[in-house]
């Protein structure tokens, strides 16, 4: 998952995506800038760090004010210029405003998802309305908008050069879908719907994030089977919850519940921990989100009729690569049936085993137990045989290696030398292997922990933008692995390890990013997936599994042996993956391409999975009522089907490296990164991969990766 603080509140009607800084432009240096550490320039190394260390939450309203009026000054210096509309005097002036506000999210964002609390979760609510409706004053500013659209009107006869041509395009098209077009009563209904959804979106995660911070009581008697360092860190977390000496608590998170219902004997607890996740949000009580769902949806089909479009769906992918509902419905059911068709035969290998045990069917609490009992039998394998040789600190040690290899990017580790937000957090700074050029700064935040939400992403503070003269990057990775018992190592599962490389495929993304126009920095949501998705690729080729994946008590290598068993099992388990991921995607498009939006969300729910066939014995990865993805803004709503479009063009990616005979052949790596991840989005991003592979992607490639039938 990616998402950045900033990002997430502003995503819906923000004028430009990237986060950017520098100093403010001269139409506001009038105003004399308040004592507030967040509105100073951020001062230190790297041409200025985010001063975590002095972050308080009572700084924020005096900042988050100043900032948004700072910005509305600039934006309104721009819309009343008496000179005459010039690309530099509005596009490029536009390019350049409300950096301080950017600055000030950048931090606020990471507040609000790695350091919550009760005062955090207050503010949000209140400032998210706010802020959507400081980017409204601007995307609806009639004069601002008259400027704009007299420039693309003469776009042809300005002697833009071809990225200043695509700026104009996008931004002119931009204002249009945001609503610039509508008349006085109607903006004023649209700022309305959007400041009401920005509401709804901050109400829904302080819901999600409370049943994210219950837990399970379990007793020793009771974790039979589950690993020793899932039960150290379920003693530990029983510690912290203050709950008596020798219990057991097992957080509602992925990273803890996961390995109980892989490992645990106890049925009855594995559906116990299975209902409290798969229950989150929906439990009829003060956390419940299901209304708070049903008015999201409902406001997003009236927001997408006045802006005069069919369903929310159609308005939200305008500015993707698939274009319409339509064609992302195609892939998905292109991919669909096998999948499903898959999963009964896993049921049905399953079933073999359950049998003996006295069961009559598969629960979907009982699938991660059997489907380790069948990779045990079938391939010899156990998730539990792999976790030994994947060490946190090592893995990590590997990522930064294979980046090295592919892109030239170095890590190099500096904890305590700059500010962090957190104890655990580690830092590092990246060069350019070849020059020894700093080119950025990357925290790594790796633990789950009271008020930082679930799940795994990705963020930029500080993005690479020349017109601003931003050079360095400054970004973080941040996962929910379950912090170990003083002294014990992190051992990871396989998917966990998996999520480790994603993410920092997102940050290889954001440091290798070489573009001029900050609006120009971001890319299309059904590509922001690609960069990550590729990277998953790397973690199991024999260099970093030689170098890296070494035993953690005996330093020896994982043996040949475990490793083919592993390539074995490539596709193992394909059926379950594909199926509890596409679920969550083709109900996210189903629910946003309902014209009328009037939704029960568990009804909704239940009709459309019955009507695609999902198979009984497992759920959707994220049930709508905790699905942040579509919830806690709008940026993934109608859009979760971006994995799988991304991850099409992964496999025929990887497979460009295949045939290239070498996963680390720089000539392939060279242009991948000169076409596709160095150039933002200042192309556009399917011309872009037709010039990297020579044609379209091919989804023969995803198919084949996951052993379904190509035809
Ligand atoms: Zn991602």
């Amino acid at each position: 998952m990616l998402l950045s603080g900033a990002a997430a509140i502003a995503l819906a009607s923000a004028p430009a995506l990237a986060a950017t800084q520098a100093s403010a432009p001269a139409a506001a240096a009038t105003v004399a800038v308040p004592n507030n550490i967040l509105l100073q320039d951020w001062t230190g190394p790297y041409d200025g760090v985010p001063p975590w260390d002095k972050v308080k939450p009572e700084l924020f309203p005096g900042a988050i004010q100043f900032g948004i009026d700072e910005m509305l000054r600039e934006y309104d210096a721009i819309a009343t210029n008496k000179a005459e509309p010039t690309f530099a005097n509005t596009i490029e002036a536009m390019e350049k405003s409300g950096q301080r506000l950017d600055r000030v999210l950048s931090v606020f964002g990471v507040m609000t998802d790695n350091m919550s609390t009760p005062e955090y979760q207050k503010l949000d609510k209140e400032w998210s309305p706010k802020l959507s409706a400081a980017y409204d004053k601007i995307n609806l500013n009639g004069a601002l908008f008259q400027r704009i659209a007299d420039l693309y009107g003469r776009r042809d006869s300005l002697g833009l050069d071809a990225k200043q041509l695509r700026l104009l395009t996008r931004t002119y098209e931009g204002f249009v879908r945001r609503g610039a077009n509508l008349n006085e009563a109607q903006k004023a209904q649209l700022t309305q719907y959007n400041q009401q959804l920005a509401s709804a979106f901050s109400d829904f995660n302080s819901k999600l994030l409370a049943d994210e911070g219950t837990f399970t009581q379990a007793s020793e008697a009771e974790l039979a089977g589950v690993p020793q360092d899932v039960k150290d860190a379920a003693a530990a977390a029983a510690k912290e919850a203050g709950l008596p000496a020798g219990s057991y608590a097992i957080r509602n998170t992925r990273s803890a519940v996961e390995p109980v219902l892989s490992f645990g004997s106890n049925r009855a607890l594995r559906e116990k921990v299975w209902r409290a996740f798969a229950n989150r949000g929906d439990n009829g009580d003060a956390n419940d989100n299901n209304a708070t769902i049903a008015r999201i949806v409902k406001l997003r089909a009236d927001r997408a009729h006045l802006l005069g479009y069919k369903t929310h769906a159609d308005w939200r992918m305008q500015d993707t690569m698939a274009k319409s509902p339509a064609k992302a419905m195609d892939l998905m059911m292109r991919v669909w049936p096998a999948a499903v068709a898959r999963v009964k035969e896993e049921v049905a290998d399953q079933m073999a085993f359950a049998s003996k045990d006295g069961l009559k069917q598969i629960e979907p609490w009982d699938f991660r137990y059997y489907q380790e009992k069948v990779r045990k039998a079938k391939y010899d394998l156990s998730q539990d045989e792999i976790k030994p040789y994947f060490e946190l600190s090592n893995l990590v040690k590997g990522m930064f290696w294979s980046a090295e290899q592919l892109y030239d990017l170095k890590f190099t580790e500096n904890t305590g030398k700059v500010p962090v937000f957190q104890p655990d957090v580690r830092t590092f700074e990246v060069t350019n292997a070849k020059t020894g050029d700093v080119v950025g700064l990357f925290y790594l935040d790796t633990y789950a922990r009271t008020g930082k939400r679930s799940g795994a992403w990705a963020t930029t503070y500080r993005s690479r933008a020349r017109l601003l003269n931003d050079n360095i990057v400054i970004g973080s990775n941040n996962n929910n692995f379950t912090k170990p018992a003083a002294g014990q190592p992190v051992l990871i599962s396989l998917d966990d390890a998996s999520t480790l490389w994603h993410e920092f495929g997102h940050a290889i993304h954001y440091y290798l990013g070489d573009v001029k126009y900050p609006s120009l920095g971001g890319s299309p949501r059904d590509f922001v997936e690609y960069p990550s998705q590729v990277n998953e690729n790397w973690l199991l080729t024999r260099p970093v599994l030689d170098k890296f994946a070494r035993h953690y008590k005996t330093g020896e290598a994982m043996p040949d042996a475990l490793v083919k068993k592993i390539e074995a099992s490539d596709s193992f388990n394909q059926g379950f993956a594909t199926v509890e991921y596409l679920s969550s995607a083709l109900v996210d498009m189903k629910l946003h391409t309902k014209e009328d939006g009037v939704v029960d969300p568990d009804a909704f729910e239940k009709a459309a999975l019955a009507e695609l066939g999902m198979p009984k014995e497992m759920v959707m990865r994220h049930r709508l009522p905790q699905f942040g993805h579509l919830f806690s803004s709008d940026s993934y709503s109608a859009g979760y089907y971006s994995y799988l479009w991304s991850e099409t063009m992964d496999a025929d990616t990887w497979a460009a490296f295949e045939e290239a005979g070498n996963p680390y052949d720089r000539a392939t790596a060279d242009r991948f990164r000169t076409i596709l991840l160095s150039t933002g989005n200042e192309t556009d991003r399917a011309d872009a991969y037709r010039q990297f592979r020579g044609r379209d992607p091919d989804v023969k490639a995803l198919l084949k990766r996951r052993a379904f039938p190509t035809n």
